[in-house]
């Protein structure tokens, strides 16, 4: 198709933001705060990947499948509920309103800070202007400043690559239409492992394959135990140390080749979710940056502690400046990036940056690992609380996962980690304490709340120090 460019049209502006993601939109609004004239330029949705076909639809799906074990829970208590049917087109339109609900939540508060908003995919022509086209529209953009928010793409397995239809990204599993009978999981990362808790609840049969020796190599070998041991069934269907290599078709399934140490296998599925990781280099690509002194290195913008780039008026932020690719990274890197474009004497200064992980159970860490922490000091202190001894976990008759603390020999909180119901929020008050270089006795004479899920963090702080109450 001819694509005609009706117009040239020409804009300024003080601050220009290439990408509505997290990392995006917090940069335009603070920016806006700041008193800059803004202009916010996404060629999709305002909200990015992760409120659009990451994060939010992800967990409220997560949410939903939690039926499963819910049902089991109240049995055990005397409760005598069935699950009679699940509507999975009803599920994915609730699912869809929450999505919706935050983005025109967004979009008023866009509306409110004066961001001009435009639709379009942005090329660099120099350093100081781009081009936002759409259709047959295309607009000059000149800025003072600019930041880039571009974020990232699913990685593509060569030889599967994807073609919406049965082999797929987590977007397109986020919005199939019914449960699949089977799926196949290629990438027993967190992405993965997300999917293949909501699905395998759901009551697809998931298997699971990963290159590795073992699935989540970003988490200690007892947390994946832990999820193995209480999580839902697809722990019996993870092939480790397996290469996804081609595919084929039988009937209306797809079946997934791959070479293991000693064989090559096929596993069965209706679908072929390839989730082996993302990466900002196409996004990039589609950026022309060559007109400008952005350097790349290794596939990610590069930047200093303020976010500049090696154009010194332009900054870059979120998933494409490298990992960890996490929204509430990109939400403080958008929030410096603002200041500092404004004026400010702001820099990205954070030494912790948390994770969470929403399988069942929930897992989430901040700091140093255990490993990490012996390889680093010569004396280390270990704290540990179980769940089972928890006041709060067996009200709500959860009784798996513990908290961890790591802490350097002079009592110095150095890491944390949980697995458990209620991990992703309980990492909030490990990661303020690291941040506030805390020491155990902080914590431990802190007053915590009776009964709640964050006392087995006192707890296990106590327990670095063999002094703890409930155990
Ligand atoms: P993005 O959110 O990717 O936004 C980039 C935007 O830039 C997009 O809207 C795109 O359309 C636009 N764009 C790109 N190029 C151009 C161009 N040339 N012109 C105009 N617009 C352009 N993170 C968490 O912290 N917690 C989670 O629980 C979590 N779950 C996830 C689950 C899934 C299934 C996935 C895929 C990701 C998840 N993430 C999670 C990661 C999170 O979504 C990303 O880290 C985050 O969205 C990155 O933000 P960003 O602003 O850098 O980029």
């Amino acid at each position: 198709m001819i694509k005609i460019v009706v117009g040239d049209i020409e804009t300024s502006t003080d601050l220009l933001v290439i990408g509505a993601g997290p990392g995006g939109y917090t940069a335009a609004i603070r920016g806006a705060q700041k008193g800059l004239d803004v202009v916010l330029v996404d060629k999709e949705k305002l909200g990015g990947t992760c409120l659009n076909r990451g994060c939010i639809p992800a967990k409220a799906l997560i949410h939903a499948s939690k039926f499963h074990k819910e049902i089991q829970d109240w049995h055990e208590i005397g409760i005598e509920a069935e699950c009679e049917n699940i509507d999975f087109s009803k599920i994915m339109s609730w699912k869809d309103s929450v999505v919706e609900e935050l983005n025109s939540g967004l979009k008023h508060i866009i509306e409110r800070e004066g961001i001009e908003v435009m639709k379009g995919e942005a090329r660099f022509i120099d350093e100081e202007t781009v081009r936002v086209s759409e259709e047959h529209n295309a607009e000059n953009v000149n800025f003072d400043k600019a930041i880039i928010a571009t974020g990232s793409r699913p990685v593509e397995i060569q030889g599967i690559e994807f073609d919406n239809d049965k082999i797929i990204s987590s977007r397109k599993l986020l919005n199939l239409d019914e449960v699949p009978e089977e799926l196949v999981v290629v990438g027993g990362g967190y992405i993965g492992m997300e999917a293949a808790t909501k699905f395998s609840k759901f009551g697809t049969d998931v298997k699971i394959v990963e290159a590795e020796e073992r699935i989540l190599q970003n988490f200690d070998e007892d947390i994946v135990d832990e999820i193995k041991e209480s999580g839902p069934e697809y722990s019996d269907e993870i092939y480790t140390s397996a290469k996804a290599s081609g595919f084929r078709y039988e009937n209306d399934k797809i079946l997934l080749e791959a070479e293991t140490e000693e064989d090559e296998i096929e596993i069965r599925g209706d679908y072929i979710l390839v989730a082996v990781g993302r990466t900002p280099r196409p996004v990039l690509d589609n950026l022309d940056l060559n007109n400008t002194d952005v350097e790349v290195k290794d596939g990610f913008i590069e930047v200093d502690d303020k976010l500049r780039t090696s154009q010194e008026n332009i900054f870059a932020i979120g998933d494409c400046i490298g990992q960890p690719m996490l929204a509430h990274k990109a939400y403080r890197e958008g929030r410096v990036a603002a200041e500092v474009a404004s004026g400010e004497a702001s820099a990205f200064d954070n030494q912790y940056i948390p994770k969470a992980m929403y399988t069942d159970p929930e897992v989430a860490t901040v700091g140093m690992s255990l490993d990490e922490a012996r390889k680093e000091f010569d004396d280390v202190l270990v704290g540990e609380f179980p769940f089972r001894a928890s006041g709060r976990s067996l009200t709500i008759n959860q009784e798996s996962g513990f908290v961890r603390v790591v802490a350097s020999g002079d009592e110095k909180l150095q890491g944390v980690q949980i697995v458990g119901s209620r991990a992703s929020d309980m990492i909030a008050e490990a990661t303020l304490a690291l941040e506030m270089q805390a020491y155990l006795d902080d914590i431990i004479n802190t007053i915590h709340a009776h009964p709640t899920f964050p006392e087995a963090f006192a707890e296990a702080c106590e327990d670095a120090r063999d002094e703890a109450i409930h155990i």
